[in-house]
């Protein structure tokens, strides 16, 4: 059965561009009878104030969001994270690493060309860290391309070696990494298609490995353009974007779905937002915004 799912990480409420993720993934699932998931990505604690979630989950209800079965959390889900690592370490994929960013820094690993960091230099691959308390874990990769086809941004690669090298899976402090929990939790939600926003595009490829090597179906991959301010930043928290203003929803409404490129008329701002959703459902096509990875937004 269809199944998508809507992601968030509870840094802080909704803005305009989590709204339009949210929308696409929703829509395609309602218009494909399948099922809508949320799953809150709560992962890394110091960075989630308290009361994020439930403003999200708030705002989801507000704009006519209405998800399947029981939320998710991937702060319960250590178990399966430790599972899959485990399963890696029985296959020889993964080693310890103690690496500081500033010792990966002087053993002279430069940046990525796809903008995910230092490219981690093989230190503790060549030499395994004699005993400490608390090692991060590394994923190791091989000089080999991932290819994949995004149903809206078309055929991508990335050789993982070039674009981060072996990366970690889990960290020093003991805090899962993002693309060990989003793979394992989209393989064993069933998640049949993934969509998400385009700045996920270059960390999609080390998902794929990663499914690959722990024998998990992948899954189809669409990444919807990101909202950029009037100054051409991904709108985020970091840039100042304004939370959802849950007292107008239809408003919302009708600027995501025109973000979406549906044929949305002015005045379907005034209509109840149970009323907008189904015309959406009805109107949705995925394809209406191929090719297009950001987009500015006056929000
Ligand atoms: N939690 C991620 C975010 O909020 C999204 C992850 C995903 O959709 O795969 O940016
Ligand atoms: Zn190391």
């Amino acid at each position: 059965m269809y199944t998508g799912r809507f992601a968030p990480s509870p840094t802080g409420p909704l803005h305009f561009g989590s709204l339009v993720t949210a929308l696409a993934s929703f829509l395609r699932a309602r218009q494909k009878k399948g099922r809508w998931l949320v799953r809150i990505e709560d992962l890394d604690p110091p960075r989630e104030p308290r009361g994020a979630t439930e403003i999200i989950l708030g705002s989801l209800i507000a704009h006519g969001l209405d998800w399947d079965g029981d939320l998710s959390f991937q702060s319960k889900r250590s178990a399966h994270y430790q599972q899959a690592i485990e399963q890696l370490r029985l296959d020889g994929l993964v080693y310890p690493c103690t690496c500081s960013r500033k010792q990966i820094k002087d053993a002279g690993a430069k940046e990525g060309k796809d903008g995910l960091g230092l490219i981690y230099p093989g230190t503790c691959r060549h030499a395994p860290p004699t005993q400490s308390d608390s090692p991060g874990i590394r994923m190791r990769v091989n000089d080999e391309v991932i290819r994949f086809d995004d149903l809206l941004q078309g055929p991508r690669e990335q050789n993982l070696s070039k674009a981060s090298g072996d990366f970690l899976i889990r960290r020093r402090d003991g805090l899962f990494g993002y693309a060990l929990a989003v793979t394992v939790d989209d393989a064993l939600q069933g998640i049949t298609e993934v969509i998400r926003g385009a700045d996920l595009l270059t960390e999609t490829p080390r998902h794929i490995y990663l499914s690959q090597k722990l024998g998990f179906t992948i899954p189809e991959y669409a990444h919807v353009g990101v909202a950029l301010n009037p100054a051409g930043q991904k709108l985020s928290k970091q840039h100042g974007a304004k939370a959802l203003d849950d007292s107008r929803p239809a408003q919302n409404l009708v600027a995501a779905l025109r973000f979406l490129r549906l044929p949305v008329e002015n005045e379907m701002s005034r209509m109840p937002v149970s009323e907008i959703i189904d015309w959406a459902i009805t109107n949705f096509s995925l394809d209406a915004t191929k090719g297009i990875e950001s987009q500015r937004v006056n929000f």
